[in-house]
């Protein structure tokens, strides 16, 4: 099924169109479709993220009143679309698509007016302290303390998979400031700087050659009680909201659609018998993309109507992210051989090293390694699939 757009929509989306690809330096396009990993450079993101701010497009679903664009549904679907043909560097997720909504629906007035323009303007690169060594899928037994002292509170214990801790100015996070019946209470959320004393970041490497994640160490860590998110001991309300985001209110089916009609031209260049397989098993793959792409369509709307997702969000965040998974194996098969060339110095920018076989071969293999933690961060596949069982079937 295709949506057929008014001419007023057909307008906008000549004008994302060409905005993109005047907006978009020549360096910017080769970092984006150069990525080897779901996320970009700090300093891409950054760079991408000024324009797309100087340009008030940066946050389309934020009220207009802090920096949103008061767009219709159908607009922002359109701007999804014409993102995912352009294919920018992704922009750091963690301030603009899951702490700014959590505090325009959790912090006070003071956070907001003091995070919210720092977030936009990318004077504060957040990362996001949930997970421990011994909390994952089961995050509500996160053991990482912080005790009360005067106006502070001490932190002491660790955070472990942070993503780009190594690179952000403040961490949002998590800790255990009391024991209840139940684990869920006595859970805060906690604002903090990543220079603050007492703190130790230490990068793991992956399976794909990079250290995108960290452990982070807190040792006697000093936090100002005013940069707590809601109540004392009620920070899983505010982890719950916030989590809604992260899982979906997103569009990652236009951006997959781009991918397989990437795979439509490889395979043009492929023997006949080949291509045909290839093709077969992308149309299969297409039609699971498409129901995606309703999916995303109806929770957008119901974002709209509610405020947020909804549990919901779980039901994009699998199909999502295992679609991305079956895409990024079908790159690695149609590549064959080329998928093993490891040339780093063939993938930089205004590189005078040409690339042994398809260019695309210098980022599937890495891509297609770091994607296979997609079904892991944000909750595994089978957490998305108690929560949608509980939460949306009511089983
Ligand atoms: C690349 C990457 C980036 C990440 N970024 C961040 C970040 O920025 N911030 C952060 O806080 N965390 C981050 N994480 C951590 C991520 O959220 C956790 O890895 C995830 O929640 C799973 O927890 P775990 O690793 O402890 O695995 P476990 O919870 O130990 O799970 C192990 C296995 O058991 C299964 N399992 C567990 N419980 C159940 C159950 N009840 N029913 C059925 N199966 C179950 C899981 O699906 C999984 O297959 C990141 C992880 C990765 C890999």
């Amino acid at each position: 099924m295709k949506l057929a757009f008014t001419p007023e929509e057909n307008a906008f989306r000549d004008e994302v169109r060409a905005f993109f690809a005047t907006a978009l330096t020549p360096e910017l396009a080769h970092a984006g479709r150069h990525m080897t990993s779901v996320y970009s450079s700090r300093e891409h993101a950054l760079a991408w993220q000024k324009i797309l701010y100087d340009q008030g497009w940066l946050v389309p679903s934020w009220p207009e009143e802090y920096g949103g664009c008061n767009w219709s549904l159908t607009q922002r679907y359109i701007f999804a679309c014409e993102r995912a043909r352009a294919k920018p560097p992704a922009l750091s997720p963690m301030g603009l698509s899951m702490l700014g909504p959590a505090l325009l629906g959790c912090g006070t007035e003071a956070q907001k007016q003091h995070y919210l323009p720092r977030i936009l303007r990318g004077e504060d690169y957040w990362c996001q302290g949930y997970s421990e060594p011994q909390a994952g899928s089961d995050l509500a037994t996160l053991q990482c303390s912080a005790v009360r002292d005067g106006d502070h509170y001490l932190l002491n214990g660790t955070k472990i998979w942070t993503t780009h801790a190594q690179y952000a100015t403040h961490m949002f996070c998590l800790v255990r400031t009391g024991t209840f019946d139940r684990p869920q209470k006595g859970i805060t959320f906690l604002l903090l700087p990543m220079d603050a004393e007492g703190i130790t970041i230490t990068p793991i490497r992956f399976v794909s050659g990079a250290a995108t994640q960290a452990q982070v160490f807190f040792d006697n860590v000093r936090v100002d009680a005013s940069q707590r998110v809601g109540e004392e001991n009620d920070g899983w309300t505010v982890a719950k909201y916030l989590l809604e985001f992260e899982r979906g209110g997103g569009a990652s089916a236009p951006g997959l659609l781009e991918g397989v009609e990437d795979l439509h031209t490889f395979a043009e260049a492929l023997p006949e018998g080949e291509r045909s397989a290839l093709t077969q098993r992308l149309h299969a793959l297409t039609s699971r993309i498409e129901a995606l792409e309703m999916a995303e369509l109806q929770a957008l709307a119901e974002t709209e109507r509610r405020g947020s997702p909804g549990p919901g969000a779980s039901m994009l965040k699998l199909l999502g992210t295992e679609l991305s998974q079956a895409l990024t194996e079908l790159q690695v098969e149609a590549l064959g051989p080329y998928g093993l060339v490891h040339q780093p110095e063939a993938l930089a920018f205004e590189s005078n090293v040409a690339p042994v076989g398809p260019a695309a071969g210098l980022t599937t293999v890495p891509f297609y390694l770091n994607n296979r933690a997609a079904t892991i961060y944000a909750g595994s596949s089978e957490v998305q699939r108690n929560i949608i069982s509980k939460a949306v079937l009511g089983l």
